[in-house]
């Protein structure tokens, strides 16, 4: 069944002037101003929207919603928030809880117009051992592309880690885990609607062992690996202090400058890291919002796509955020972008790219992220209706510049997954209250 998306306001695609035709989940055909080369048997009317390829988020914990804006976090740099929250989540994260923040973020991301999720989950308390399964659930109610990051954190008190005791698995049941979650969900064919990374949670807090053990897994299993990497001086600091070297320096020894890892943040690179990371083929995920929160600093995101690394976007956790707006991010990638680079040198298309086909590299897939033929049928549709977008001239840095943050109409693989900014498949009033009523006990008897 070919159907014709016609004649929006605008496209973010060349040569789609009259929209574009989708049929059996792909786009099969951009429209020019002659019309389609074939009948189509439905039309949708998209003369009030505005046609971006969906997003792609490459970096979050979704587990963060329910400590949004915590009194005991707010207004703190990256490790005393750390130390700050972690025996807050400890103490309080049951699966239901995490069902609900897990509910919450992909219907925030899924209503920002994001098609593509990914969550960084590494804390493991005991009744959440099948947190990845939980996950996975979720995603497919709301009929989303996911790639489940199986995370951990392994580094006890005792030996200078800062993650709370309670939430560390052991190596065994760990690397078992991922094991499982490899060949259960890890499907890497094309129109994928679930694959699976490893992703050890960050250089402090994490065993040697365990980094290099998941990176000789994830060559056997052909999946990629994620970690945070760059983000903070106090990183710097702590890497100078215990491996006696810089981040980055850390990593090769680790086996993990190799073109399967995406790196979220990616501050405080220097030149010679920059060339590094672009010759191994890395890839980096920007998250401005968070890094404006933590002031942690600026993702150098045109050196890095220079250099050849594959840049993407995020919008990590959502107690650093304090949303999970992937759209609001690309705005904020924009502004924080322009205060290094100038006016001139960083455009809403640039933010725009990291969002799509960036974030889909540092994934690694190349089946989604664009609006072209034989790609998945992954469409953001957003109008112009609200007063901020009123004199609004050109229609696509309009939702960039004037703050789009809420999509109209979603699809995914060719199905309809947000009608009229409502999403399919979940109540929001009831998700909001019942949401709202878990991250009580994370404020209380904290
Ligand atoms: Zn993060």
């Amino acid at each position: 069944m070919r159907l014709w998306l016609k004649d929006p306001i605008a496209v973010l695609a060349d040569g789609a002037e009259r929209g574009l035709v989708v049929a059996d989940g792909r786009i099969v055909e951009l429209v020019g101003t002659k019309g389609p080369a074939t009948a189509c048997d439905t039309v949708f009317d998209a003369g009030r929207h505005v046609v971006i390829p969906g997003l792609v988020n490459t970096h979050h914990h979704f587990f963060q919603t329910l400590t949004r804006a915590h009194p005991k976090a707010i207004n703190k740099e990256l490790f005393p928030w750390l130390k700050a929250l972690y025996p807050i989540w400890a103490r309080h994260l049951d699966r239901n809880g995490f069902r609900l923040g897990v509910r919450l973020a992909l219907t925030e991301l899924l209503l920002s117009g994001c098609t593509t999720a990914s969550d960084h989950h590494y804390i493991y308390p005991p009744g959440l051992e099948d947190a990845m399964d939980v996950e996975d659930d979720e995603a497919r109610t709301l009929g989303m592309r996911m790639t489940l990051t199986r995370g951990a954190v392994n580094l006890r008190a005792k030996d200078g880690g800062i993650a709370d005791d309670s939430v560390i698995q052991d190596d065994d049941v760990l690397l078992a885990d991922c094991e499982r979650v490899l060949g259960r969900y890890h499907d890497p064919s094309e129109g994928s609607y679930r694959q699976v990374a490893l992703a050890p949670c960050a250089p402090f807090n994490v065993s040697k062992t365990i980094m290099v053990e998941t990176a000789r897994l994830a060559e056997r299993h052909g999946c990629r690996l994620h970690t945070h990497l760059g983000e903070t001086k106090d990183e710097d600091d702590y890497c100078l202090h215990h491996f006696g070297c810089r981040p980055v320096d850390y990593l090769e020894q680790l086996g993990w400058l190799q073109d399967r890892v995406w790196l979220a943040h990616g501050v405080h690179f220097n030149d010679a890291e920059v060339a590094r990371l672009g010759r191994h083929r890395l890839g980096v995920c920007h998250c401005p919002t968070s890094n404006m929160v933590l002031a942690s600093g600026m993702c150098r995101t045109k050196e890095l796509e220079a250099a050849g690394v594959a840049v993407g976007l995020g919008v990590d956790g959502s107690a650093s955020n304090d949303n999970s707006n992937l759209m609001e991010g690309v705005r904020h990638a924009l502004m924080l972008s322009r205060l290094t680079y100038g006016a001139a040198n960083v455009t809403h298309l640039d933010a725009l790219r990291w969002a799509t086909e960036g974030s889909a590299r540092c994934l690694g897939r190349d089946d989604i992220g664009a609006i072209a033929v034989g790609k998945q049928a992954d469409l953001a549709l957003f109008t112009l209706d609200e007063l901020r977008f009123s004199g609004a001239g050109d229609p696509i840095a309009g939702l960039v510049l004037c703050g789009a943050h809420r999509a109209d109409r979603v699809m995914i693989g060719g199905a309809w997954r947000v009608v009229d900014g409502t999403p399919l498949g979940v109540d929001v009033a009831r998700l909001r209250h019942e949401h709202g009523e878990a991250a009580k006990r994370f404020l209380h008897n904290c």
